[in-house]
């Protein structure tokens, strides 16, 4: 099967979060079982853009209203990554540092989609399924279907999956002029409450609509920013796929990001001597255990209440533990959590950066991951720290309650709490400190964790399923 992945962000070449991650691992995976997946996405300007050879697919021109622009569509030469790796530039336009965050995105990324269904108008191998992730790429089922330009390309059928329901990239109907001729009479697949909202159009108008993990499309039910009456309705066409995660990237045995890999074997021993290193850097006693935090810092994650939580912990345990955040995001939550790095010097430390080598030495070194989300649509971290034998803290919500099992019943091997609230917060750390003293259960619990089998090769193949069903 011939499958063209649409999204605005792909590991290694552009990464903001875990949308990153699946766009480089997912075709990757579903390669290896015998399909032909590619992926296309925003030329940004990164590291990966600079240091790789790139040939021209394509080049075409589009309009937005009346500006013309014209695009170029370039392909990684090598197919290193495991799959064809296609980037649309449109100068002045994609072309930029950043992936998201500028005043233009909606053009940005409207644009991009039309590049992309231009390109497949006129691409002699049309794809057989077109999957599209998030709202950058959400308008292409509505514009597929209902742009008469698009016409010979409108029986592809078409799979939106939805890594985060809080972002739906809402446009005043001021901007409905970028789109090519449509038929008008569809314009309520556009709207919701008043503006265009390009999410709901791609829930509304694709074949079928997955997201990362079972529970969060049971809460996307509940609670979706708005759309959770429109997943009710539509719950017909909607599935949940747990995310997987890349084993050959994300291997201790071979990660050349850690100073000693490890594997299930020498768990202890590897980890130890990672944390040693970590430790220096920061100043920390390795004899304490280790607890990190990575991630956006936002209150989707609950990172603004980590600074009332060092505070109440180490009111409580100072000097029994040390604490490492890696994170950047709202400018007041990385204030906050930046004016306590004095305060507990030798125990506390935090870098507000992104920082990949960083954070897989940490998840290596770490003995424990604290999740707190208020919501978590899938979750990598968790699945990251597991693979690397750092017990996971986590809130049940969402993929975390999908993928991580208590410890303190059968099979399980996480801590879980149930609301992102200081008591439940200090009780699992409670039961985090008092399992680091329990060394038996401590190693026991992360071979299990080690062992889990939560490679892509089993949700690949569930996505390959399901695009047989349409
Ligand atoms: P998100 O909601 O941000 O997509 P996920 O858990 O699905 O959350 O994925 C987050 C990904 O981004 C993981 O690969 C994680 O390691 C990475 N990440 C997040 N923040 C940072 C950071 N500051 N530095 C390095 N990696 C980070």
């Amino acid at each position: 099967m011939e499958i063209l992945h649409v999204s605005a962000e792909c590991y290694p070449m552009a990464k903001a979060g875990g949308l990153a991650d699946v766009a480089g691992a997912l075709p990757k995976y579903q390669n290896k079982i015998g399909h032909n997946a590619k992926v296309v996405m925003p030329m940004h300007r990164t590291k990966f853009l600079y240091n790789n050879q790139w040939e021209v697919a394509h080049k075409g021109a589009i309009f937005m209203g009346d500006n013309k622009y014209e695009y170029t569509v370039i392909k990684e030469e090598t197919n290193k990554l495991g799959f064809n790796l296609f980037c649309i530039d449109i100068n002045g336009l994609l072309d930029r540092e950043m992936i998201y965050g500028y005043d233009d995105d909606a053009e940005r990324f409207t644009a991009f989609q039309i590049a992309v269904l231009d390109w497949l108008s006129n691409w002699q191998h049309q794809p057989d399924i077109i999957h599209v992730h998030d709202h950058h790429a959400a308008l292409i089922p509505f514009m597929l279907k209902f742009c008469y330009t698009y016409q010979q390309i409108a029986h592809i059928p078409c799979v939106l999956t939805i890594h985060n329901g809080q972002y739906q990239g809402w446009m005043d109907w001021a901007k409905v002029g970028y789109l090519p001729a449509w038929d008008t009479w569809r314009w309520g697949l556009l709207d919701w409450s008043g503006v265009i909202n390009p999410l709901a159009a791609g829930v509304k108008c694709a074949d079928l609509v997955t997201t990362v993990s079972p529970g969060y499309m049971q809460e996307l039910m509940q609670e979706a920013n708005g759309l959770e009456g429109l997943f009710r309705t539509e719950a017909y066409k909607c599935h949940g796929v747990i995310n997987g995660i890349d084993f050959e990237v994300w291997n201790p045995a071979t990660d050349t990001y850690i100073a000693h890999n490890f594997s299930i074997k020498n768990a202890t021993a590897g980890k130890k001597l990672n944390k040693e290193m970590l430790c220096k850097q920061f100043d920390f006693n390795p004899q304490l255990p280790l607890f990190i935090f990575i991630g956006r810092l936002v209150e989707e994650k609950a990172a603004d209440l980590l600074p009332e939580l060092l505070i109440q912990t180490f009111a409580k345990a100072r000097d029994k533990f040390s604490f490492l955040i890696l994170g950047s995001g709202e400018k007041n939550i990385e204030h906050q959590l930046g004016s306590l790095n004095n305060r507990w010097v030798g125990y506390y430390n935090s870098k507000m950066e992104y920082n990949e080598k960083l954070s897989h030495q940490m998840y290596a070194s770490a003995d424990f991951l604290l999740m707190p989300s208020r919501v978590e649509p899938c979750g990598l971290n968790q699945l990251y720290a597991m693979r690397y034998g750092t017990v996971p803290v986590v809130r049940r919500i969402g993929g975390l309650k999908d993928t991580v099992q208590d410890y303190g019943d059968e099979g399980g091997y996480g801590i879980c709490f149930n609301y992102p609230n200081m008591g439940d917060m200090l009780h699992a750390f409670d039961r985090a400190l008092a399992l680091y003293d329990d060394e038996a259960s401590l190693k026991k619990v992360r071979s299990t964790m080690m062992s889990l089998k939560t490679s892509w090769e089993v949700s690949a193949k569930q996505y390959i399923e399901l695009y047989q069903t349409i």
